[in-house]
C-alpha cells in the first residue's frame, strides 16, 4: 500500500498505476541491496514521469538519520514488464547532511598563507588586470622590462579601491586611536615614504624602526608618538624650589 504519492513537477500525470503500486518489488530492490535489517517502512512514491516511478523506503544505516532508499521502477508500456532501474541512498527532507562544498579558493582568508604555500590568483580576478601584450623578440622584451613595463599583470582599479578601503579601515587608519593621539600626522613626518602610483595621495610606508607601524602601508592622517617632529624636553618634569642654605645651625662635633 502506497503511504504517500506526490508527483515531480513537469511529469506527466498519467503515470502507471502499477509502478506506483510496485511497493513490494521496489522494497524487494531494496533489502537485496542493503538486508533486510537497513530498509525500514514505506514513505513515499513519487511520480517521475509516464513510465517510471520511485519509492522511498526509511533507511535504518548508522550514521545516516533521515536517509532513504530511493528505488526507481520504470516499464516500457503496459504490455511490458515493471523493472528496477536503480537503487539509492538519499538525503530527505530532514537528513543529517555535509555542509555544502565551499572551493577552496572562497575558503582562503587573509593570514592563511603560510611559508612555501602558493596562491594562484583567478584568471577572472577583478583586482588585476593585464599590463601589456608580451613580445617574441628578446630586444623589445629588454626594453619593457628597463622601462618598468615588465609585469604581465597590474593592479585595476577595483584592486587598488579595495586595497584603499582596507587600508583606510585598518590598524593603520585615521580613525584609530593611535592616531587620534598623535601629535602629527604621517603627511609631515620625515619617515613617511609615499606609495608609487594614484594611491600616493593618500597612502605611504612607515620607515621608522621605533614606530609600531615600522614597515607598514600607513594612511596620511595617521600618526604615531614617534613623529619626526617630536622634541625632546630635557627640563625637570616638576617645578624646583630655589635651593635654601640654613647656615644658622651649628652640627655637633665630637
Ligand atoms: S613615525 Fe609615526 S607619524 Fe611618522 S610615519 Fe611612522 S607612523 Fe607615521
Amino acid at each position: 500500500m502506497v503511504g504517500v504519492t506526490s508527483v515531480n513537477p513537469g511529469a506527466e500525470l498519467d503515470t502507471a498505476p502499477r509502478l506506483l503500486a510496485a511497493v513490494e518489488l521496489a522494497r524487494a530492490a531494496a533489502v537485496e541491496l542493503a538486508g533486510a535489517d537497513s530498509v525500514g517502512q514505506h514513505e513515499e512514491a513519487l511520480a517521475e514521469e509516464a513510465h517510471a516511478a520511485t519509492h522511498f523506503f526509511a533507511a535504518h544505516q548508522p550514521g545516516y538519520r533521515g536517509w532513504r532508499w530511493a528505488v526507481t521502477l520504470a516499464d516500457g508500456g503496459a504490455d511490458d514488464p515493471v523493472t528496477v532501474s536503480e537503487t539509492v541512498l538519499l538525503p530527505g527532507p530532514d537528513a543529517l547532511v555535509a555542509p555544502v562544498w565551499v572551493p577552496w579558493q572562497e575558503r582562503v582568508r587573509a593570514g592563511d598563507l603560510g611559508v612555501g604555500d602558493l596562491l594562484p590568483s583567478a584568471p577572472d580576478d577583478e583586482r588585476l588586470v593585464p599590463n601589456y601584450l608580451a613580445s617574441d623578440d628578446p630586444a623589445v622584451e629588454d626594453v619593457t622590462r628597463e622601462t618598468g613595463l615588465g609585469r604581465p599583470k597590474v593592479l585595476s582599479r577595483t584592486g587598488r579601491e579595495d586595497a584603499a578601503d582596507r587600508w583606510l579601515e585598518g590598524e593603520h587608519g585615521p580613525r584609530t586611536d593611535m592616531a587620534r593621539a598623535a601629535p602629527g600626522s604621517c603627511a609631515g613626518c620625515g619617515f613617511y615614504l609615499p606609495l608609487a602610483g594614484s594611491l600616493r595621495v593618500a597612502f605611504g610606508v612607515c620607515a621608522n624602526e621605533f614606530a609600531p607601524a615600522d614597515g607598514a602601508v600607513v594612511h596620511a592622517e595617521y600618526g604615531c608618538g614617534a613623529h619626526s617632529d617630536v622634541e625632546s624636553d630635557n627640563g625637570p618634569l616638576a617645578t624646583v624650589g630655589e635651593l635654601v642654605y640654613d647656615d644658622g645651625v651649628e652640627l655637633e662635633t665630637r
